[in-house]
């Protein structure tokens, strides 16, 4: 028993060690794809929910890792956070949507931005000299924030969002209603819009609690007076219920996947043209 016990237990570290290595390695990668720039961006239109105009764009970044192929932010975002990797990225996500945006007068460009780099008190710095290098009007920009820092430092969120707002750019709440929600608490901290996570817009149709608890939320938004985007929509129903809750702003495969800057300049000169 005590010999299986051993290997068991070397089993279990070699696994470790593994995954270690794995990590290592990934980090690696990641550091040297953010400085050679190996990392693109996609855009994700944002439609208005009663013209389905595009109005703007989400920023999404993507790396195609060499022998590995296409990886998900959802893996390589959290490996940037704990390893430090994070501001450069975001710094470079941050300047690329801004120089995009250039392009597209009038769009929104909202661009995702994680607690590690919120909680620097230099970021809103190096907003400003993203602002002044490309010379994009700071109202343009949406900075989104996801709810869960928020919750363990909602002194520290509100001056970060303070500062930020001070240069004109809009902050908006990300991800809203995917954990512990205090929609009570949002006016406070002044933000400009809340995004409703798809886990709650996908169940709109079929879920008759999920449709109420959405009625609710974005009732209770708009009477605080911050608009509401529904993300995730798939299908035309859902985007139709979400605006009669009344979300004046919609995201979703349906109204166009995330796409290159190419595809979006192509909408954009033919939505002018119409
Ligand atoms: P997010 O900010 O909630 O972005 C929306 C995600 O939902 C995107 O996934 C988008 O492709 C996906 N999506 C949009 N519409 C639909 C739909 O109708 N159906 C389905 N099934 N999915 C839809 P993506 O691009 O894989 O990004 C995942 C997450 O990674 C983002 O979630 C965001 O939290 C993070 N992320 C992406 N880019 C950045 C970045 O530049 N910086 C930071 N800090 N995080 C990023
Ligand atoms: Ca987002
Ligand atoms: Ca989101
Ligand atoms: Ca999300």
């Amino acid at each position: 028993a005590k010999e299986a016990g051993r290997a068991r237990m070397t089993c279990y570290e070699t696994a470790m060690d593994a995954h270690r290595e794995e990590r290592n390695a990934l980090e690696l990668d990641l550091r040297r794809a953010i400085e050679t720039e190996e990392l693109t961006l996609v855009y994700q239109p944002l439609v208005d929910a009663s013209s389905c105009e595009m109005t703007g764009v989400e920023a999404l970044v993507r790396w195609n890792r060499p022998g590995h192929g296409p990886i998900s932010p959802e893996i390589f975002i959290p490996v940037a956070e704990t390893t430090g990797l994070i501001e450069a990225l975001g710094l470079f996500v941050l300047r690329k949507a801004c120089e995009a945006a250039q392009q597209w007068p009038d769009l929104r460009v909202a661009v995702n931005v994680s607690p590690g780099q919120f909680r620097n008190p230099a970021f809103a710095d190096y907003v400003r000299s993203v602002l002044n290098s490309t010379e994009i009007e700071a109202g343009r920009v949406t900075l989104e924030i996801t709810e869960g820092y928020i919750i363990q430092n909602p002194e520290r969120t509100r001056q970060s969002i303070e500062r930020l707002k001070m240069l004109g750019v809009k902050v908006a709440l990300d991800d809203f209603g995917s954990g512990f929600s205090s929609i009570g608490y949002l006016r406070q901290f002044g933000f400009d819009r809340i995004k409703i996570d798809r886990s709650l817009t996908m169940n709109v149709l079929e879920d008759s609690r999920a449709r109420e608890m959405l009625r609710a939320t974005v009732a209770l938004a708009r009477s605080l007076d911050i608009p509401v985007t529904a993300e995730g929509i798939e299908i035309e129903e859902q985007g139709r219920a979400l605006q009669n809750f009344g979300c004046d702003e919609l995201q979703g495969y349906f109204y166009g996947k995330p796409m290159p800057e190419a595809e979006i300049t192509k909408r954009f000169s033919i939505q002018k043209a119409a």
